[in-house]
C-alpha cells in the first residue's frame, strides 16, 4: 500500500463518506475479482454511499413527521368511504406538485369517517417522496402558537414551520375559542399563504367556522386564503369508527 492509500481511512473519515470508509476494501476485492473498470469500482461505493444517506434522510423525516403510526394508505379501505378515491388520494402522493405551489387539501367529514387517516396517508406518501411533512393535532400547534406569541417569537415559530413543505393540521374544529388563539391560528393560515401547503381535516363545514375565529371578517379572510388554492374532498359514508365498534360486539 503506497502512503496515499494508508492515509484513505483518515481522508475518506474528513470526507464524511462513512459508507465508502466502511466497504472500500471489501468492494475493491470484489472489483479485483471481477475485472472492473476503475469507474464501475468508484460508481459503486458512491452508490452505496448514497443509498445510506437516502436511508438516513427518509428516516429522519419520518421521525420528525410525528404521522401517526399504521394510519397509512395500505391499510385504508377506499370501499368504506364515498367521496373520495384511491387515484385521488395516489394522485396527490405521486404527483406533488400541489405541494411546490403551496397550495392546500382540506377534508371535510363526519368523525370517525376516515380524514385522520386519509391526511396521515398522504403525509406518509409524501415523506417517501423526500417531502417534509409535519403532522399535528390543530389545537397543540394552536397552543404552542399562542405560547411563542405571548414569549413575542410567533414569527421566529411560524418560520420554523417553513421548513415543512405541508403541515397537517388534524381537527380545526376541536380549537377552543380565544382571542390569542384564533389569531394565532389566522396568522399561520396568512404566513403560508401561496408559500406552503396546510392539510387540515374538519368535521365543521365553513358555516361553523365562525367558532374558531375572533369574527366574521377574521373567519372569511382566514377561508379565503385557504381556498384560493386547495383540492377540497369531501369524505361520506358511517363512521368507520362505529361500524368497527359494532362488528367487534357481534
Ligand atoms: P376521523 O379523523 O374522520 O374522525 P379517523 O381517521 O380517526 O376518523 O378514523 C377512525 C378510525 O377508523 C381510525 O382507527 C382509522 O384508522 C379507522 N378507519 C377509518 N376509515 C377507515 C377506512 N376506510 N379503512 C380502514 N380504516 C379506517
Ligand atoms: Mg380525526
Amino acid at each position: 500500500m503506497n502512503n496515499a492509500a494508508a492515509s484513505l481511512p483518515l481522508m475518506l473519515k474528513q470526507l464524511r463518506l462513512s459508507v465508502v470508509r466502511v466497504h472500500w476494501e471489501a468492494v475493491a476485492e470484489k472489483a479485483v475479482n471481477d475485472h472492473w473498470s476503475p469507474q464501475q469500482y468508484l460508481a459503486e461505493l458512491c452508490h452505496m454511499e448514497l443509498a445510506n444517506r437516502e436511508d438516513k434522510r427518509l428516516t429522519r423525516y419520518l421521525k420528525e413527521s410525528s404521522l401517526p403510526s399504521g394510519k397509512q394508505l395500505a391499510s385504508f379501505d377506499f370501499d368504506a368511504i364515498e367521496g373520495v378515491s384511491k387515484t385521488q388520494i395516489k394522485a396527490l402522493i405521486d404527483a406533488p406538485s400541489w405541494v411546490k405551489t403551496g397550495d392546500n387539501l382540506l377534508l371535510f367529514g363526519a368523525s370517525g369517517i376516515g380524514k385522520t387517516h386519509l391526511a396521515s396517508s398522504i403525509g406518509y406518501g409524501l415523506v417517501e417522496a423526500g417531502i417534509r411533512v409535519k403532522f399535528s393535532s390543530a389545537s397543540a400547534l394552536v397552543q404552542h402558537l399562542q405560547k411563542a406569541k405571548q414569549g413575542l417569537r410567533l414569527e421566529d415559530a411560524l418560520l420554523k414551520l417553513d421548513k415543512y413543505a405541508v403541515l397537517i393540521l388534524d381537527d380545526i374544529g376541536y380549537i377552543r375559542k380565544t382571542d390569542q388563539e384564533t389569531s394565532v391560528l389566522f396568522e399561520l393560515i396568512a404566513h403560508r399563504y401561496e408559500r406552503h401547503s396546510l392539510i387540515i381535516t374538519s368535521n365543521q363545514s365553513f358555516e361553523d367556522w365562525d367558532e374558531l375565529f375572533d369574527d366574521t371578517v377574521m373567519t372569511v379572510a382566514a377561508i379565503d386564503r385557504l381556498v384560493h388554492h386547495a383540492k377540497i374532498l369531501q369524505c361520506k359514508g358511517e363512521s368507520y369508527r362505529r361500524k368497527a365498534m359494532l362488528k367487534s360486539k357481534t
